[in-house]
């Protein structure tokens, strides 16, 4: 039985090592989910970091900006205000009026000193020089005549730049810093009604007032800022602090050569070597006529960045976490995707060894392996169930082909029966004697000469056939032919071939005799048999029998029948129920 045809599919070893070692779906979603999330979080936050480091900066700018120039404006208006008091104060009446040295004139300059303590003293003086009163009694008598706070208090409302306390310094306490006393004078001139100059109201305030003005604005800035702030004069020398004044008397490059012109906004490194934001603002209007003094106010760059750095910092660590979370989400939905995957291939993998399509334990994430994973089921179980559908027609054509192939075999040997028997006698018929004939004599013809041995020929005919069918009708005729075909059968050898040779007439072929007597022996032999033999209805029956023996003369079978017809034909005029020899030497007759 031959292997039944089977579709084979290709195999495939899950277990056997790719030849190029492929990377897993799993780790290349993870790459390339979390190397995107990474990328745009990088791209976003640096420009986001960008974005508010620039808005921050500016604010840090305009933060120094805005202690410039409130400091400007705040010193501006307290000047000016300062201004304005001298003023009124010099066209109070009983100023006015005279005399300088009475005491209501006293008691009005210890009462504005009593409200504004900026004042170190408030005093008159007389046209030439010589001071008529000052508060708390100081520098009463003595002159001033060369005073520029005078001399230009003489003309006009004056103001004049902070110089160090000449008669006072040894009057006032001491700065407790040990720095020298000094003040800003604020003068105006006395006139009568018609004009005449009656004297000069000066007054000196103290420059610490002044500085405490412009601290009072940068202490307003948030703590920490380390803002601060410096006066410069007209010339752009620093009047305060008093640190970098001295540094500057003493020669060193304090400013940068861009501060003091007034109008500087931006980063600068200053003498001290460190970069700074700065901003500078002039002192406005009339005041700024008067004065020239600008404001500078500067931030440490490094204290200015410090937020910033702080907001790049807190960035970094965001955009690390959030990386950190979105690789991590990456690989549980690589995970979530992969997994039925994988689990996929080892159904596939257990399907083609176990020829069986097992339980689908797939919980696929999303709709399209949910798809995948049915179709696959059902393909396999489509595939499956064709196989053996495969498997069981091929057996049962086998079957078929066998069975049919027995009853194509039966068939021809039936056939082959028919062809060469006949069919009353089941003895051999007159086609399948020629062929045996032939087939003798060719052997004979091909060693029949070396081994001496010859092959013979017998005719045998039923004596007065004719009557048993007049007498007893065909039929038993029939069955007497039958009978005599039975009785030659047994008669003869296996090897010999019994025929009828037609009619009631039959032949035997004997083969391999060694002499002529070898054939006489057996054509006796079936006569006596016949002789010997009842026929039922019919009684006793004798046969005539003509004998021949093949010549290596022959060329065909023609001479070898035609001897034995002529035995034959003499056994029957010689009185029947005879065996007759016909050899080769023998005329025919
Ligand atoms: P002989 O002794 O001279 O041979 O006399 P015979 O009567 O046998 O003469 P012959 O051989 O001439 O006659 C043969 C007869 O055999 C003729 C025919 O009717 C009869 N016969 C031939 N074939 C068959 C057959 O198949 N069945 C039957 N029943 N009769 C047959
Ligand atoms: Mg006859
Ligand atoms: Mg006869």
């Amino acid at each position: 039985m031959s292997e039944p045809v089977r579709t084979d599919p290709v195999r495939t070893d899950p277990a056997a090592a790719p030849a190029r070692r492929l990377p897993t779906l799993r780790g290349q979603l993870s790459l390339w989910l979390g190397g995107l999330a990474l990328a745009i979080l990088t791209l976003v936050g640096g420009y986001l970091g960008n974005v508010a480091t620039d808005e921050l900066f500016t604010t840090q700018q305009a933060a120094v900006r805005a202690t410039a120039q409130s400091a400007a404006e705040l010193l501006a208006v307290q000047l000016r205000d300062r201004e304005r008091q001298i003023e009124l104060l010099s066209t109070t009446p009983h100023l006015v009026d005279g005399p300088l040295d009475s005491p209501r004139v006293r008691e009005s300059l210890d009462r504005r000193q009593a409200l504004h303590d900026e004042f170190a003293w408030l005093g008159v003086v007389a046209p030439d020089g010589t001071v008529m009163q000052g508060t708390g009694g100081m520098l009463t008598g003595r002159s001033v005549a060369q005073r520029d706070w005078f001399m230009g208090g003489r003309e006009r409302v004056f103001v004049g730049d902070v110089h160090e306390a000449k008669l006072l310094a040894t009057m006032l306490p001491a700065l407790p810093n040990g720095e020298p006393t000094r003040f800003i004078d604020f003068a105006a001139p006395i006139r009568s009604a018609d004009g005449r100059l009656m004297g000069v109201v000066g007054s000196h305030a103290h420059w610490r007032w002044v500085t405490g003005l412009v601290e009072s604005v940068v202490r307003r800035q948030s703590p920490g800022s380390r803002i601060d702030a410096m006066i410069l004069d007209r010339e752009g020398r620093v009047l305060y602090p008093e640190s970098m004044k001295l540094a500057q008397a003493k020669g060193g490059a304090v400013l940068p050569a861009l501060v003091g012109q007034g109008h500087y906004d931006g980063e600068l490194v200053f003498g001290d070597g460190r970069a700074y934001l700065t901003s500078e603002a002039q002192l406005p209007e009339r005041t700024r006529a008067a004065l020239g003094w600008r404001i500078v106010a500067r931030q440490p760059l490094d204290q200015a960045m410090r937020p910033v750095r702080a907001l790049a910092r807190e960035l970094v660590l965001l955009g690390v976490l959030a990386a950190a979370a979105l690789t991590l989400a990456a690989l549980l939905l690589a995970r979530r995707i992969s997994k039925p995957v994988e689990q996929l291939a080892r159904i596939a993998a257990r399907i083609e060894t176990e020829r069986r399509v097992p339980d689908f334990p797939v919980q696929p994430a999303v709709r399209e392996l949910d798809g995948l994973s049915r179709a696959m089921q059902s393909m396999a179980q489509a595939l499956l169930r064709s196989e053996q559908d495969l498997q069981r027609a091929n057996a049962t054509l086998e079957s078929q082909v066998q069975q049919r192939t027995a009853e194509l075999q039966a068939a021809n040997a039936q056939l082959e029966h028919l062809a060469t028997r006949d069919p009353l006698t089941g003895l051999h018929n007159r086609r399948s004697l020629d062929a045996r004939l032939i087939e003798a004599h060719a052997l004979d013809r091909r060693y029949g000469r070396q081994n001496g041995r010859v092959h013979g020929l017998l005719l045998v005919d039923v004596d007065h056939f004719k009557r048993i069918n007049d007498t007893h009708g065909h039929p038993a005729g029939d069955a007497v032919l039958s009978q005599l075909g039975q009785l030659l059968l047994a008669s003869v050898r296996v090897s010999d071939v019994a025929a009828r040779f037609g009619g009631e007439e039959f032949a035997v072929l004997l083969p391999e005799l060694a002499g002529p007597l070898d054939a006489v022996m057996a054509a006796e032999k079936i006569r006596t048999a016949v002789a010997a033999a009842t026929f039922p209805g019919v009684g006793k029956l004798t046969v005539s029998i003509g004998v021949s023996l093949a010549s290596p003369d022959d060329e065909q079978l023609g001479p070898l029948i035609a001897r034995a017809d002529a035995a034959l034909y003499e056994a029957k005029r010689g009185g029947r129920n005879a065996v007759v020899l016909k050899d080769v030497g023998d005329a025919v007759a």
